[in-house]
């Protein structure tokens, strides 16, 4: 029997939804004890069987999202992303420690980001301050910067149109307002998501999965609870070091090459940070990015 295309928009364990050409819905299980798991956003090659199909292979990835578990140990979230939206809010305040971690990630996937800074509505002085800040730094890294509110619909258009026809990820923390841009994006949306959950019998539980959405552009958009919290320990610290450009220059400057920026002498990191080129919680968030990933004791990763 000849292999049918079809993209997966929700994994589990031993089976995941695969949408096709036509846009129907099918619960796959996977062919093989041993096969690769697909994750959300891959293209699958399957065949009808039971439950609905077999997946027979996973396509090439164009890039694979995948977080540390507990263990430090890679898991795969989501494939063939176009660019990463990183969602901040007045409320909750920006962490800016778990932004500079999707700055790390989306640096080292070399995958296109967009900072969207959500709740405009609720600005005030003091939290325009930090998100300028925040801004700042996004701006001087290449990432794009849109602001706006899906409470009131400000500054939607922009971020469609940067977004327009791709798969988009969002992440961020809890409660900036995922799911609501999630809805605004893609008005028809709560029919999808009861046509997800009677195709996979999950029902309500199905929206705390990562779950690829369709727009009505040709694009996609994948919400996943697992990037709420996110752990680098599996990229090296070489990654780190390529998000934070600033700190790579000023350590051009320095009279070791194997300089720790700690207690040596003429250290060009040391110097950046006296004269303001590098931001000090920039410089706390290295260290740290730099430690979880470069340590090799699970002990002392991720604290
Ligand atoms: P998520 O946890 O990131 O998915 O966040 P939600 O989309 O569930 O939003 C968290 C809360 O913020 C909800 O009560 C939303 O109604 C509210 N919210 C989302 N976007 C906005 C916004 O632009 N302005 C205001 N004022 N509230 C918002």
């Amino acid at each position: 029997m000849s292999h049918s295309l079809g993209q997966v928009i929700m994994s589990g364990a031993d089976q995941c939804l695969v949408r096709d050409a036509a846009g129907e819905l099918h619960l796959c299980r996977l062919r093989g004890r041993r096969a690769a798991r697909p994750v959300c956003g891959d293209r699958v090659r399957w065949t009808p069987g039971n439950p609905d199909g077999l997946v027979d292979g996973i396509e090439p990835r164009r890039n694979l999202i995948e977080r540390g578990d507990f263990r430090g140990r890679p898991r795969g979230l989501a494939a063939n992303i176009d660019r990463m939206v990183i969602v901040v809010a007045p409320e909750p305040a920006p962490d800016n420690l778990l932004v500079d971690r999707y700055l790390v990630l989306g640096e080292a996937l070399d995958i296109a980001m967009l900072l969207w800074c959500n709740k405009r509505d609720l600005a005030t002085w003091s939290s325009a301050q930090a998100l300028f800040a925040l801004q700042e730094r996004c701006r001087r890294l290449g990432v794009p910067v849109l602001e706006g509110s899906t409470a009131t619909g400000d500054g939607l258009a922009p971020l469609r149109e940067q977004t327009r026809q791709q798969t988009i990820i969002l992440v961020g923390q809890s409660g900036v307002g995922k799911s609501s841009i999630t809805q605004a994006l893609i008005p028809s949306l709560s029919l999808r998501i009861g046509e997800i959950s009677a195709t996979s019998g999950q029902g309500r539980h199905t929206t705390s999965e990562t779950t690829l959405f369709h727009r009505e552009d040709g694009g996609a958009l994948i919400d996943s609870p697992g990037v709420r919290t996110l752990r680098l320990d599996h990229l090296g610290s070489d990654a780190v070091d390529q998000a934070y450009p600033e700190i790579a220059e000023a350590a051009g400057n320095c009279r070791f090459r194997d300089c720790q920026h700690d207690q040596e002498p003429e250290c060009g990191v040391k110097r950046g940070l006296a004269s303001g080129m590098i931001e000090a919680e920039r410089f706390d968030n290295w260290r740290r990015l730099r430690h979880e990933t470069g340590s090799t004791d699970p002990a002392e990763r991720g604290r």
